[in-house]
């Protein structure tokens, strides 16, 4: 989804940002193109996907049975009919206080050594079932992922995330 106001300083995907510098699809078009695909599965991603209202698109792939997942930041209103929820949260702006309970897994994104610490405030908020995870921001990877391995090892509660697509091309 075309659109975030968040800011994240390191953000990867800046170009995501501006909304209008994105082609609107219907939503009957985007359900008839993904059911062109193998996919059973749909993960609605941005920029920040909440800043549109998600209600209809989540419903329309429901109704043609595919399951809903959402990568967030929280910073906006939950919208839409999902299976699971990921909430990243973001120093830049943080989530609104009802999602962190909603979410099915939090991962939470190492820029430098004090975010062990605000990824540790994120998971008092989030239900026991939910997955945690850290991911080493992806320009300090070389830094950041031994120390990541370093306190999962002294936390076993949360796990080590990548940026999977990024190590295998997929954009
Ligand atoms: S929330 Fe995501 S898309 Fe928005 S600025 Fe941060 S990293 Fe970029």
């Amino acid at each position: 989804m075309g659109g975030c106001d968040v800011g994240c300083v390191w953000c990867d995907v800046k170009e995501s940002w501006d909304a209008s510098n994105h082609p609107l699809y219907k939503i009957e078009d985007l359900v008839f193109n993904i059911q062109q695909t193998p996919a059973k599965l749909v993960v609605i991603t941005g920029g920040e996907p909440l800043m549109h209202n998600l209600d209809a698109l989540t419903s329309a792939l429901q109704a043609a049975g595919f399951e809903t997942n959402i990568e967030t930041s929280g910073a906006h209103p939950l919208s839409g009919k999902w299976d699971w929820i990921c909430l990243s949260p973001k120093k830049f702006k943080a989530p609104i206080p009802n999602i962190p309970s909603q979410a099915n897994e939090l991962k939470v994104v190492i820029f430098n050594k004090s975010d062990f610490l605000w990824a540790e405030e994120y998971a008092a908020l989030v239900s026991a079932s939910c997955k945690l995870y850290l991911q080493p921001e992806w320009d300090k990877a070389a830094i950041i992922t031994p120390l990541i391995i370093e306190y999962i090892k002294q936390h076993p509660q949360w796990e080590l995330s990548l940026q999977i697509h990024k190590y295998i091309n997929v954009p």
